[in-house]
């Protein structure tokens, strides 16, 4: 698969269904580039990879961890530089870290999770690695006439949702922020859901970029998310 252009700056290696892996972002500041989630495996990691070195791009500076799930942190360990994450994810992992030294947890998501069985089949090893720089609830990266703004939401989807927002281009990325929580039987809680449209209402963005879905003007979202509103 190839690097799609979103913006002057801004490109994406599109989201796969078939093993769930996510949608990855590429930030070219002129100075540094930055990467916005590490994907779901060393393979995932390699493949979009290969995708920026056919455009001729550096390999991500940075990588900034959208959530602490399997789908967008299992790449972690085979980032090229640092990896970037809030403090709830970064512990989150340093538990999964411990956890995954265990055969019966592997077995146990394995079973759960069909996608993760398929992408870690052929005997391949989950490997998870904590972050290497840590935010609490802001961080502003100057990547050379190109701002990322990433701070912390409240999310139906995870208690560790991060939203990045590039100013210059008017993208907002929001991992998977926007949906509703997978390990609490896909329940949406309506209020988490009301203030984070309230939230993406006020960005001034022309594009949301969600985790699994192909890039979305800003009012398409916001329109979906206020019809699923209860
Ligand atoms: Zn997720």
């Amino acid at each position: 698969m190839e690097l799609r252009q979103l913006t002057k700056h801004i490109f994406y290696y599109p989201h796969q269904t078939e093993t769930d892996r996510p949608m990855l972002a590429y930030i070219k500041g002129d100075k540094s580039s930055l990467a916005i989630d590490a994907g779901n495996s060393s393979d995932h990691v390699s493949e979009f990879y290969q995708a920026l070195e056919a455009k001729n791009y550096k390999l991500p500076d940075l990588t900034i961890i959208t959530h602490w799930h399997w789908d967008h942190t299992f790449g972690m360990h085979k980032v090229n530089g640092l990896t970037i994450a809030n403090n709830t994810t970064d512990q989150i992992l340093q538990m999964e870290k411990e956890k995954i030294k265990d055969e019966v947890y592997i077995k146990a998501l394995k079973s759960e999770n069909p996608f993760l069985a398929k992408e870690f089949s052929d005997g391949k090893t989950i490997n998870i690695v904590s972050s290497d720089i840590q935010f609490k609830n802001e961080l502003s990266l100057s990547l050379g006439n190109l701002t990322a703004k990433i701070f912390r939401i409240t999310s139906p989807h995870s208690l560790d949702s991060n939203l990045i927002y590039i100013p210059e281009e008017k993208v907002l990325f929001l991992g998977d922020a926007t949906s509703e929580d997978f390990e609490n039987d896909g329940y949406m809680d309506q209020d988490k859901l009301k203030s984070l449209t309230a939230v993406i209402e006020q960005i001034d963005c022309k594009f949301c970029m969600l985790g699994h879905a192909s890039p979305l003007q800003k009012d398409e979202l916001v329109d979906y998310l206020k019809s699923i509103m209860s």
